[in-house]
């Protein structure tokens, strides 16, 4: 009986994207009866190092948006891209691949899904379980140096000092890693301007002052960034010991991302830290608070939305004594309060990485990637997926989706076509 010619596949980084990937691969070549030789190369002494770290250790699988249209919104970049690879693959999917294999997600109030073990250790036992079953090739300390296209249409792979092997094909899923970009430019890729995204911003501000830890569930926030315009989002916001944090302010610094690099992070942002967006309702909300309350002092009435302990520290902002009575409050001090709550300017100073998820934006040119296959459009038997190409997504889950999408379509495309 004749054999096939067995197919040699290389997947450059054991992450979340290249694990994946692999997987589906050796999925498909199986179901089509494909004499396939799979190898990943992780340049570290581990595989899958993001995901365990990942969502505080329990690790943030995806989002619970099962419409493709909205999910797509979570992208500052690749939002047009990915449409087209979430109809073949999205979080709906993601859910009942991890179903299929014994793994439950459950999803949070706000969206964010998680395995029902609230431990990533689930994700990755899941993925080597499916790994060994499929034979796949994990090397670890196998450092991936650089590629050459041959005349025969195969890729050559340089790794480490002294070794090497030739590929059928490739996928380049090496995350955010400088070396990672190097390896797609050998071939003939541009990439574009990266910049770090899903940062804090540092602030130093007296309404801040001793103020870590409080959190408005509605802020709305604008960013003002020399020669951009302006950035709004709404939602939670959180004061830390050196500014500002929350899922509001991290979505506005991924959409923002480069326009604060080129300003080194200095900026001035704009808060309405009630979110009430009607300066008439703001004023009216403030009046009926003076009316109500004249033979109390300013410090102990106010809104019911805020914490006393920041109320008492806008007025420190406003210079308005704790003590004076609401009476005595001038019409002078009423329009002080009022934009302090609902347009209070502050000064950005600098960034500092989110501790829980944080991801670079830029990579490997969109234009360049075909997203039916994410196959090069300029070096045949090439592919791409997860962060190495110039798409990320706010926290939540997106990112690992995009990274288990692109996986998953690479590993449909990687076994050659005869
Ligand atoms: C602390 C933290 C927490 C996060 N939490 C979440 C979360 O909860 N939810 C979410 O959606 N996103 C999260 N993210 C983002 C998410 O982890 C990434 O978007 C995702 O891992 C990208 O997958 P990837 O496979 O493209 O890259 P990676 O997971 O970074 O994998 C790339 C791999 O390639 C290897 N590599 C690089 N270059 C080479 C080379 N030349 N040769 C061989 N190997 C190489 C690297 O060592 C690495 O193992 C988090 C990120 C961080 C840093």
């Amino acid at each position: 009986m004749k054999t096939s010619k067995q197919q040699r596949i290389a997947i450059i980084g054991g992450g979340a994207s290249g694990i994946f990937a692999a997987l589906r691969c050796a999925e498909v070549a199986k179901g089509k009866k494909i004499n396939i030789d799979i190898r990943v190369f992780e340049t570290t002494k581990r595989f899958l190092k993001k995901v365990r770290v990942s969502g505080g250790g329990r690790c943030n699988v995806t989002h619970h948006i099962f419409e493709v249209n909205n999910f797509c919104l979570n992208y500052p970049r690749g939002r047009k891209e990915l449409l087209s690879p979430f109809q073949n693959f999205q979080a709906a999917n993601t859910v009942e691949w991890f179903e299929e294999r014994g793994v439950k997600l459950k999803h949070e109030g706000d969206g964010r899904m998680f395995p029902i073990s609230d431990s990533s250790e689930t994700i990755i036992d899941c993925f080597m379980q499916e790994a060994r079953k499929y034979k796949i090739k994990l090397l670890t300390k196998m450092d991936v140096k650089s590629l050459k296209k041959l005349d025969d249409g195969k890729i050559f792979l340089f790794i480490n000092d002294d070794e090497s092997f030739i590929a059928d094909s490739v996928l380049i899923a090496t995350g955010s890693m400088p070396n990672g970009y190097k390896l797609a430019r050998n071939l003939g890729h541009s990439t574009t301007e990266i910049a770090p995204s899903l940062f804090t911003f540092k602030i130093e501000d007296v309404i801040l002052e001793n103020l870590a830890g409080i959190s408005f569930s509605q802020a709305t926030l604008t960013l003002k960034i020399d020669g951009a315009k302006p950035f709004t989002q709404k939602g939670p916001l959180l004061i830390t010991h050196w500014g500002l944090s929350g899922p509001a302010l991290l979505k506005l610094s991924a959409w923002a991302a480069r326009e604060m690099m080129h300003t080194n992070y200095k900026a001035k942002i704009t808060v309405n830290w009630l979110g009430i967006e009607n300066l008439n309702d703001g004023e009216k909300l403030l009046s009926t608070i003076k009316v109500k309350n004249t033979k109390t002092s300013v410090g102990k009435a106010y809104p019911n939305e805020l914490t006393k302990r920041f109320w008492l520290q806008l007025l420190v902002k406003c210079e308005i004594l704790k003590e004076k009575n609401w009476s005595e409050i001038s019409k002078k001090e009423l329009k002080l309060i009022m934009k302090n709550l609902f347009i209070c300017e502050l000064d950005v100073i600098g960034k500092s990485r989110f501790k829980e998820e944080f991801v670079e934006c830029g990579g490997i040119n969109l234009k360049e990637i075909s997203f039916k296959t994410m196959e090069s459009k300029i070096c045949p038997g090439l592919y791409f997926s997860g962060e190495v190409m110039d798409i990320d997504g706010i926290t939540g889950g997106f990112n690992f989706q995009s990274a288990w999408t692109s996986g998953w379509i690479a590993g449909n495309n990687l076994p050659l076509k005869k």
